[in-house]
Order: C-alpha cells, then structure tokens, then sequence
C-alpha cells in the first residue's frame, strides 16, 4: 500500500530499498532530493557549496529519524566528523554559494554559447540550453542552473593544447571552485568517456574575461 507520494518513494522502501540522491553538482540551492521524495541525500562539500578549493567536507541529509539516528551513530563510533577549523571554512563559504552560484551560471551560459559554436568542440552538455536533452528535466525539477558543462575535443592532445592555451582555466579534477578548471574524464580509468571528453567547471571571473580566454584557447585547436 503506497498512499503517500511520490510512489517510488513508498514502493522502494517497501522493497527495501531507500533512494539517495547525490546533489554535489547542484547544490542543496539548486534541487532539493528530500522535497522530491528521496530518502537520502548526500553531498561532496569540498566542490561547489564551500567552493574555495580549501578544505574537504561531505555530508548526508535526511528526513527519516530512524535513518538519522542510524547514521548518526555510524558517525559517533567512527570518528568521522569535521575539525572545528573546517566547519568554520563550511559556514563562511555558504554565506556567498548563491552569489557564487549565480556568476558561475552566468559564466556557464556565456562559455556554452562559445563552446556550441566552435568547430573544434561535440558533444556539449548543459542542461540549461534549450537545445540539451536534459533542459525540460532540469527547468522542471531543479531551482536554478550551476556552472558545470561537458564536451568533446578531437583527443587527448587537443585537451592538452587547450589547457597550455589558456591563461584563465587550469587542468584540475575537482569542480565548483571560484577559478574555472578543465578535467579530460579519460584519464582517470573510471568513466566510459572518450579520451578528449573534459568536464569544464566556471568560476567566479569576469565573464567578457573568460570568454576571451577561452576563445583565443580554442582557436589554438584550429
Ligand atoms: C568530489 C566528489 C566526491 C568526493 O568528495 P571529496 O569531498 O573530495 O572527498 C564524491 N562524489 C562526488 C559526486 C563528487 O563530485
């Protein structure tokens, strides 16, 4: 019997199943899991919700007590719980995610439309584009849009082209920092991606400046 909604929700947890939702990308600004019905959700702090690339912090949010005492309790015998030092670097980063958030959007947007029109660029994700298959999911389901794209260069060589190119982004793996940063996925081993596939991340710069440098970085690809 599932009379509560959504039914997912119900059903999973009849079967035993909970759903967890990772919300690292978007942020707890950008989707809520937990309004949507999720059981779960967790979060790597250390991307964008501090976003000074400065301290390492996760968390996991829920709103059954049940699991919470559960979790709660793994934490208390385990030890893993963040050094006053961090929580302090936590609580002041949060203060400007949504002003963070926003110029990293606006950053996004203005980088997407350079990347769509660059022969030297396939396969661009975002999923604020109209043109993306994911926009009418997002528009639908999320609160705002984020700073991270997605696409393809030729291969491995035009990645590292692009990076030396450039003055603005630096090759780095993690994401949803205030400098903008270009991670080729391949190298890792872990993603079914091609070797030119790269995650971009924008910060928080002047958008007319990372325009720019971005573009005379690509047309080194040429
Ligand atoms: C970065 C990341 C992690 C690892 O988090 P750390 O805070 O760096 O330990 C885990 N999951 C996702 C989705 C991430 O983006």
């Amino acid at each position: 019997m599932c009379a509560t909604s959504p039914r997912w929700r119900c059903a999973a947890r009849a079967g035993g199943t909970l759903v967890a939702v990772d919300n690292t990308t978007a942020t707890p600004l950008g989707q809520r899991p937990l309004a949507l019905g999720a059981h779960l959700t967790v979060g790597s702090d250390t991307k964008a919700l501090t976003g000074h690339s400065d301290v390492l912090l996760g968390h996991v949010s829920t709103t059954d007590d049940e699991l919470h005492a559960r979790l709660k309790g793994f934490r208390d015998r385990t030890g893993s719980t963040p050094g006053p030092f961090e929580a302090w670097l936590g609580h002041r980063s949060m203060s400007t995610l949504d002003l963070r958030l926003a110029r990293q959007a606006q950053n996004a947007a203005a980088v997407a439309q350079l990347l769509a029109a660059s022969p030297a660029v396939t396969g661009l994700r975002w999923p604020w584009r109209p043109e993306d298959p994911s926009f009418a999911l997002a528009t639908r389901q999320m609160l705002r849009p984020n700073g991270v794209l997605s696409c393809e260069l030729a291969d491995e060589e035009a990645v590292a082209r692009l990076v030396a190119a450039s003055r603005l982004w630096a090759a780095a793996t993690s994401f949803g920092g205030v400098h903008s940063t270009i991670d080729r996925r391949a190298q890792w081993g872990g993603d079914a991606v091609a070797p030119g596939f790269v995650r971009l991340s924008c910060g928080i710069e002047d958008t007319a400046d990372l325009v720019a440098d971005l573009s005379v970085a690509l047309a080194a690809l040429d």
